[in-house]
């Protein structure tokens, strides 16, 4: 998608902090980030969130919540994590390429807002 901020970052067209990359995905540092530790992983295909996952994706799903639990272990968040996706306008969505946030090192609430 040409007018993609995530497939800009990983075209390397748009500057990132990347901590993490293979054929399939890569991760890097949110640029806002909402605690100590918090980075994306995202597939490098295009998919718009995950009112998209489907038959031909779900194993990718799959693959992405690996590299975001071997980057949290990296990352020593032995106490915890959360990890989020967003999904559309109610789910707070703001960039349409899906992604899953993995925010540490502070205790989180519940519920979310
Ligand atoms: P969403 O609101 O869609 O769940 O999350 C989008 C996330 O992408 C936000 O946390 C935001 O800070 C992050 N983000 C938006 N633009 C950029 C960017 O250009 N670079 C990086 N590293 N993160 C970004
Ligand atoms: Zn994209």
């Amino acid at each position: 998608m040409d007018n993609c901020i995530f497939c800009k970052i990983i075209k390397g067209d748009i500057p990132s902090t990347i901590i993490y990359e293979d054929e399939k995905a890569i991760a890097f540092e949110d640029i806002n980030p909402q605690a100590p530790v918090h980075f994306l992983v995202i597939p490098k295909e295009h998919i718009i969130s995950a009112k998209y996952i489907d038959e031909s994706n779900k194993d990718l799903m799959g693959h992405l919540l690996f590299i975001a639990s071997k980057l949290a272990k990296e990352k020593g968040l032995d106490e915890g994590y959360r990890i989020v996706n967003n999904c559309g306008i109610d789910g707070g969505q703001t960039v349409e390429h899906i992604h899953f946030h993995v925010l540490g090192k502070r205790k989180m609430l519940w519920p979310p807002g």
